[in-house]
């Protein structure tokens, strides 16, 4: 039998990992939605959205970023820059597309329902090795991704419709 105290330690070695995997999404996140809101120029609701979406992220990763300190002092989150040179690379690839703000909006979707699966996971982790702060850390997190999220979806249609108005009309940038 397994003792207690090595189970408990595999545990922990798994919430750490994936708090690192949270880490370098955020800051993957927040390369995203910078570039996002830097290009858009007739959707300036979807830009304040996003904007206050970005200051939440950055909060985001500091929050993780203290999760991580908790269990190793040293802890930098150096290691995330390779997510940061992908995420300029997605970002890039959605300006060439003629339909690149209704794209990232949609890409936008996606990706906070993939923040809202890893803070449930942590959640249950952090659970299962009764780290109490880190759950509650990731808790709150969690309410910010699911109201980008819902706020998203629930704005999909009329940005659709928006950037179709303006696409039918000769002349006007629609794309951003
Ligand atoms: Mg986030
Ligand atoms: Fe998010």
């Amino acid at each position: 039998m397994q003792s207690a105290q090595t189970g408990n330690d595999v545990r922990i070695e798994r919430l750490i990992e994936w708090l690192r995997d949270a880490h370098a999404m955020e800051a993957q996140a927040e390369t995203m939605l910078n570039k996002q809101a830097s290009r858009i120029e007739h959707y300036p609701e979807l830009k304040a959205r996003i904007d206050q979406h970005i200051t939440e992220t950055q909060n985001q990763a500091r929050l993780i970023e203290g999760c991580l300190q908790r269990y190793d002092k040293s802890y930098s989150g150096l290691k995330d820059l390779g997510g940061k040179m992908m995420a300029m690379g997605q970002a890039m690839g959605g300006m060439m597309v003629n339909d690149e703000i209704v794209k990232g909006a949609q890409m936008g979707y996606v990706f906070e329902n993939l923040e809202i699966a890893s803070y449930t996971i942590l959640i249950a982790a952090a659970e299962a090795v009764g780290d109490t702060q880190t759950k509650e850390v990731c808790e709150r997190i969690l309410v910010e991704e699911v109201a980008m999220a819902d706020w998203l979806r629930e704005h999909l249609p009329e940005l659709t419709q928006a950037y179709l108005t303006r696409a039918a009309e000769p002349n006007v940038e629609a794309k951003r």
